[in-house]
């Protein structure tokens, strides 16, 4: 496939302003592309060079993005800048500066989509002295040889910022419908992407091998599964209700999620945080312990890690954990906060698909696996029939400092990449609350008005995900619980990903100063969920023959700032909105 094409394509994507627009955009781009183009080409519309969770950085510096420009042009460097000043966006600068290039367009010849894609990955990977000077040098060529429109989607995916607006639930239903003609088939794709998470091998077994060869798509060490999550539910007869009478408690650890993948006989070890990035570097400690604790030969299981001391038993919350993250000083801090994992499911062993058997095998399996005083250890479980001692289990969870429970329904198969009633978590509560926080995607942020001015910022927009549409829907504004540093964190973050108009797959009914790209999630705590004429979540008809939607009370930054560990695809859905609005009725007659 011709990358000008492609260019034209990203040009149509780039004006749209509806879902549905898209996929048909996406369907016909799809059925353009040869079996051998489609993974690069699933990768290039994502804005990445391999999935995600290989962690290829491309985002490559301002400064030799515009010095190649300036090269393939003609201009100077100063003019370049001067043109990106002026829009704000380096692809526009590239665009507008080639259409009027001093220097002859380098071939005529067209460009193929995997020419640009190879040459862009060398440009990103590599590295060691020179290479500043080979990266300017093969960018300038790409540039020299490629039509205005190509130069804007060539320069803006080279620094990361392609942004093209698209979830990967819409990528599905495109592939399936470029495929089939239908979307019936999105739920088979969208399984095999829950085993890989990886859209661009879906899309390639998809078009070699057809809807047959996802139907046989397999779990692959090393290649991360996508997490299965929690429901939730108010009362522990309820969690016994849903779970048939009997069910598996096990403490809910406020620590950092990690899917750990093991080969005995290549000593690797990987591990994937919740949102599927490779964190292998953050926890050596743990790494070691999976090869000199664990007998088998190759192992995928999911664990909380958490920084926990032996001696007292006390555990460390979340943010003490996290502070790992940081690139230095790993190995000082594995001394002072020493790490355990608390594993708790068991996905893949010695070639053997587990997500397919019963939990209640698959936790016994981990019991015989895992040592118990090792690092890594099976999470506490207690089997319980009676919702008394459900509570009781609860209680002592909450004294011992944790954040409460998860239940697992002891008959369910591993579901990937779901929220499902198999696991039900109660977390502790406070009166006048709602008893669990709310992760929630920037969708616009408010100037500062007042005393504020000075800091340009006055708030938030902020919505929930609605899974089942892969759109955005506002649910709040957020106004307090910012400190000064974060205001201004948030503030420049937010500048760098603004919008002109409401992206497609935002839902709103007000305006915020401005929109910006759905992409960040913060933490909310609120006093209630109300309904609301304003925003979008969860929007129905109502007796009354109104529409309104839901709306929170009383939201509060809690998270500290943006946060790092989750995707706007993993923020609260609509849906869990609808139900925790439902649970709070519960809760208030239950009060009264
Ligand atoms: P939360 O912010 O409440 O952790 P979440 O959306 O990240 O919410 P949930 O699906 O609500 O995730 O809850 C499951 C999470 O709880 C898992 O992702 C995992 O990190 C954590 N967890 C801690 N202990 C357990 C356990 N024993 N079993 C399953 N998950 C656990």
């Amino acid at each position: 496939m011709q990358f000008d094409l492609v260019a034209e394509y990203y040009g149509k994507l780039d004006g749209i302003s509806s879902r549905l627009e898209m996929i048909d955009v996406l369907t016909e781009m799809f059925k353009k592309v040869k079996k051998d183009e489609i993974r690069k080409l699933i990768y290039m519309t994502q804005g990445v060079l391999a999935p995600p969770f290989e962690g290829i950085e491309i985002g490559i510096a301002e400064k030799l993005v515009s010095e190649a420009i300036a090269r393939a042009s003609g201009y100077t460097k100063q003019e370049v800048f001067a043109a990106y000043k002026k829009s704000g966006d380096m692809g526009a600068a590239a665009e507008q500066i080639m259409s009027k290039g001093k220097l002859r367009r380098m071939s005529s010849n067209k460009y193929e989509l995997g020419e640009v894609f190879d040459t862009l990955k060398k440009i990103a990977t590599t590295s060691g002295e020179g290479s500043q000077d080979m990266k300017i040098k093969h960018m300038s060529e790409l540039l020299a040889a490629s039509n205005p429109l190509e130069a804007r989607y060539i320069t803006r995916f080279a620094m990361g910022t392609l942004r093209l607006g698209l979830g990967d639930a819409t990528i599905l239903e495109a592939l399936s419908k470029a495929e089939t003609g239908e979307r019936k088939s999105k739920p088979i794709l969208e399984n095999a992407y829950n085993l890989c998470s990886d859209l661009g091998e879906v899309g390639e077994v998809l078009l070699s091998e057809g809807i047959k060869g996802i139907e046989h798509f397999r779990v692959t060490p090393f290649k991360p599964i996508r997490p299965a999550l929690a429901e939730r539910l108010p009362t522990a007869e309820e969690i016994l209700e849903k779970m048939h009478g009997r069910a598996s408690v096990e403490s809910k650890y406020d620590g950092f999620r990690v899917q750990v993948h093991m080969n005995r006989k290549t000593k690797r070890v990987e591990i994937f945080s919740r949102r599927l990035e490779k964190v292998t570097p953050m926890f050596p400690e743990i790494s070691k312990a999976a090869i000199e604790e664990l007998d088998v030969n190759s192992i995928i299981f999911d664990g909380e890690a958490i920084a926990y001391n032996d001696v007292t038993g006390e555990y460390y919350p979340f943010q003490e954990t996290i502070q790992r993250k940081r690139k230095h000083g790993i190995e000082e801090k594995s001394l002072q906060l020493p790490l355990h994992v608390f594993a708790f499911d068991l996905m893949y062993l010695d070639g053997e698909d587990y997500m397919k058997k019963p939990y209640e095998e698959r936790r016994k399996k981990l019991e015989k696996i895992l040592k118990e005083d090792g690092l890594i250890r099976t999470s506490d479980e207690r089997i319980v029939t009676k919702p008394k001692e459900l509570e009781k289990y609860f209680e002592n969870a909450v004294e011992r400092g944790l954040e409460g429970i998860v239940a697992k329904e002891l008959n369910s198969l591993y579901v990937a990449g779901a929220r499902k009633f198999t696991w039900i978590k109660m977390k502790r509560s406070y009166k006048g609350e709602l008893s669990d926080t709310i992760d929630l995607v920037i969708l616009g942020y408010y100037l500062g008005r007042g005393q504020r001015a000075e800091f340009k910022f006055g708030g938030l927009l902020a919505g929930t995900y609605n899974d089942k549409k892969d759109v955005f829907e506002t649910i709040t504004r957020i106004g307090t619980g910012f400190s000064e540093k974060q205001m201004s964190e948030l503030q420049s973050a937010l500048q760098k990903i603004k919008t002109k108009h409401r992206p497609a797959r935002v839902v709103a009914v007000i305006e915020p100063d401005f929109w910006v790209e759905p992409i960040y999630v913060v933490t909310v705590r609120a006093d209630e969920i109300t309904r609301s004429p304003t925003h979008t979540c969860g929007i129905e008809k109502m007796p009354d023959g109104s529409e309104a939607g839901y709306a929170l009370r009383f939201p509060r930054l809690i998270s500290d700032g943006i946060r790092q560990d989750k995707a706007a695809a993993d923020a609260t859905t609509t849906l869990e909105i609808k139900e925790m609005f439902g649970m709070q009725k519960k809760i208030k007659i239950s009060d009264s």
